[in-house]
């Protein structure tokens, strides 16, 4: 087995989704059977995926935004192989690492400022949960202030700053002192911050369940606020980070914004090793770690693992050496405009919203169409949230494109593809985008009746 370990497991491969069904996730299992997603996939690369029968897909969710340099990239995995190859002294631990150290450069480089300290853990919502207890740290205070819809991770900390009740329903009570306000909303943020309880006001640039982006001014704003009440300003930028919106930080759009911890994950991995990098000011990192006894009072056993930190490092160098970040500028743009092209024809399309490589379309109840009002109610009835699969289902089995739903308070659909994309990636996408579009306007037909029998299987279920 050692010998050809690929072969002999290529041997289970017919077993996978039934071993899921027994050991890992039958809930999960049983979604992606119902709409049809119950792929073998045997390769990716670059912004495509294959299954077992040959067919090739176009990657427009990237694992939840980890794939933004692509899957498999050449100079990342080459770099990860001479790691591995090298048998280097791993996770020593009493000693710094070379590695590290040029990944917090690089990164802080990129981040610029007074933002110059980085602190390394394993994923994205450990980066939230670090942010937390920094800014309690530093301002002895314990409130937090967060978003309506945020998304920040899963984990306890981060779940308590979860703008959606769906996530936080049946896990029993959260951490206290935590304050929604509505996203874009400064009087609100305005108002909880006067109360000068808050540790920090967090939130995502662009909000990744919905797409929102920040208003033009919003956020030096919002750091003007929390300066004035001493709260401390938290970015996460863990989906937004690394030039996926079009500059290296989403925050980075409006000059003069300089929060005092951002939070990074995802396309850090370089779609290999789960890694996260919360970066921060000297005064805020000083205060967590003062002294030789408190020197690792927070800290983590993977953080600053060799193939986390070659992959991180790797990562930067293409991000920097492909010119992603213009790449993720221009494809964005193209792609907007091409969308924003196609809405008006589709009486279902609310909005169409984002930034960079990060887009969101929303649907909701046409205004005009009588027949297309009643087909909307009607499936409604059956199932808030389903709208979208009469979207991402075609997407997939007519076109072979991968997208998700994303929100769970409106019928949102989320487009986030790796920022190696090509102008003719774009026009496959806009495409089909196109007859999909078209598709949602004939009722009675053939989407509507997949996505009914859809809404009233999980009605069933
Ligand atoms: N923050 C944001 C903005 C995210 O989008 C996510 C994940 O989607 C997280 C935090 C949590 O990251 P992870 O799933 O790696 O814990």
């Amino acid at each position: 087995m050692n010998r050809d370990f690929i072969a002999w497991l290529a041997q289970h491969d017919d077993r996978a989704y039934d071993l899921h069904e027994t050991h890992v996730n039958p809930a999960f299992v049983k979604m992606l059977k119902t709409i049809g997603f119950d792929k073998h996939y045997v390769r990716g690369e670059g912004a495509y995926l294959w299954d077992d029968e040959g067919n090739k897909y176009l990657d427009f969710l990237t694992g939840w935004g980890v794939f933004a340099v692509g899957r498999n990239h050449p100079k990342v995995k080459s770099i990860l192989k001479q790691v591995l190859d090298r048998d280097l002294p791993n996770l020593v631990r009493m000693n710094c690492s070379t590695l590290s150290g040029l990944v917090a450069e690089k990164l802080t480089r990129h981040i610029g400022g007074d933002l110059t300290q980085v602190f390394f853990c394993n994923s994205g919502t450990e980066t939230v949960e670090a942010a937390i207890k920094f800014a309690r740290c530093y301002t002895g205070r314990q409130d937090v202030i967060y978003c309506d819809h945020a998304f920040h991770g899963l984990t306890t900390g981060s779940l308590s700053i979860n703008g959606a009740d769906f996530f936080r329903e049946r896990f029993g009570n959260l951490m206290p002192g935590t304050r929604k306000v509505p996203f874009n909303d400064l009087s609100a943020l305005e108002r909880e911050l006067a109360s000068k309880k808050a540790a920090a006001f967090i939130l995502e640039p662009v909000q990744g369940k919905s797409c929102e982006v920040v208003h033009d001014g919003y956020l030096a704003e919002a750091q003007r606020l929390c300066r004035k009440f001493g709260t401390l300003l938290v970015l996460d930028e863990v989906q937004t980070g690394l030039g996926r919106t079009g500059e290296w930080f989403c925050y980075q759009h409006w000059p003069g914004v300089e929060p005092d911890i951002v939070c990074v994950s995802k396309a850090l991995s370089g779609g290999y090793v789960p890694v996260g990098a919360v970066v921060t000011r000297p005064k805020i990192m000083n205060c967590v770690f003062d002294s030789m006894e408190r020197c690792v009072v927070h800290s983590n056993t993977f953080g600053q693992n060799d193939l986390a930190m070659a992959a991180a490092l790797a990562t930067l160098m293409v991000i920097e050496e492909d010119a992603l970040v213009e790449n993720a500028a221009e494809m964005g743009a193209y792609l907007m405009d091409g969308l924003n092209r196609l809405a008006p024809s589709c009486p279902f399309v609310s909005a169409v919203r984002g930034k960079g490589l990060m887009i969101g379309i929303d649907f909701a109840r046409p205004s005009d169409s009588f027949k297309l009002k009643m087909a909307w109610d009607m499936l409604h009835k059956l199932n808030f949230g389903v709208f979208g699969q009469m979207i991402v289902m075609p997407l997939m089995h007519e076109h072979r494109i991968l997208t998700q739903v994303a929100g769970y308070h409106t019928e949102v659909i989320k487009f986030l593809p790796p920022m190696t994309i090509t102008q003719q990636d774009c026009d496959w996408f806009l495409g089909a985008m196109q007859e999909v579009l078209d598709d949602t306007q004939r009722f009675p037909g053939a989407a509507w009746e997949t996505v009914a029998g859809l809404a009233k299987s999980v009605v069933r279920a």
